[in-house]
């Protein structure tokens, strides 16, 4: 589908501590040429989140401070947008910085007047799944979009989850390998029946 206008591209937490840093993965450097293709494509507007913490209050007021190490401190290394992608920024778009959550509700209630919401990045099981949720709980009939090719989880069976529990949830995921093996699988089905209909 070509992108309008009126389409946003939500870009979730492309930021160094999350591809290169603390909480780095080789999936998420690995997503990183399609993810900078993506946005240099995309003909509507960009918006980026930033996963934003400040370090004093992380650890001793934030339930996430109990699970997962310190990242993304504001102003930090870590918590930059990886430069690759920085570079692509035009006028317009948009750096959202989120505090202590996993998806800002507000980015979803203020987004309106759209037709197609289309959502990369990083961790797929935690912001991208909350991100496409608020979409999908503010704007119920919308299309909302996910690439799989351009998310990476926390690991790659917990990348797999999350996409099953988007598609539960009515949202489109885009290059999804299941689907492809998928799709030969069942073809693969057909010929075995194919050929044992042959046998009879
Ligand atoms: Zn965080």
């Amino acid at each position: 589908m070509k992108a309008k206008k009126n389409d946003i591209l939500i870009v979730v937490d492309m930021q160094n501590d999350f591809i290169t840093g603390v909480l780095g993965t080789k999936e998420a450097v690995d997503i990183l040429p399609r993810v900078r293709e993506k946005i240099k494509r995309w003909k509507g507007k960009v918006i980026f989140t930033r996963d934003t913490h400040q370090k004093e209050t992380y650890l001793k007021n934030s339930i996430e401070g109990t699970r997962i190490p310190l990242h993304c401190v504001k102003g930090s290394s870590g918590w930059e947008i990886e430069e690759s992608l920085t570079g692509l920024v035009k006028d317009g778009e948009t750096y959202l910085d989120k505090y202590d959550r996993f998806a800002d509700p507000m980015i979803a209630m203020k987004c309106t007047g759209i037709d197609r919401i289309e959502i990369v990045g990083v961790c797929t099981d935690i912001c991208v799944l909350a991100t496409a949720l608020s979409f999908r709980c503010a704007h119920p009939d919308i299309g909302i979009y996910v690439d799989a090719s351009c998310c990476a989880g926390t690991n790659p069976g917990k990348h797999r989850q999350a996409l099953e529990v988007m598609k539960s949830c009515c949202i489109n995921v885009l290059n999804d390998e299941r689907m492809r093996g998928g799709r030969n699988d069942i073809r693969a089905a057909e010929n075995v029946s194919e050929n044992k209909t042959e046998n009879i």
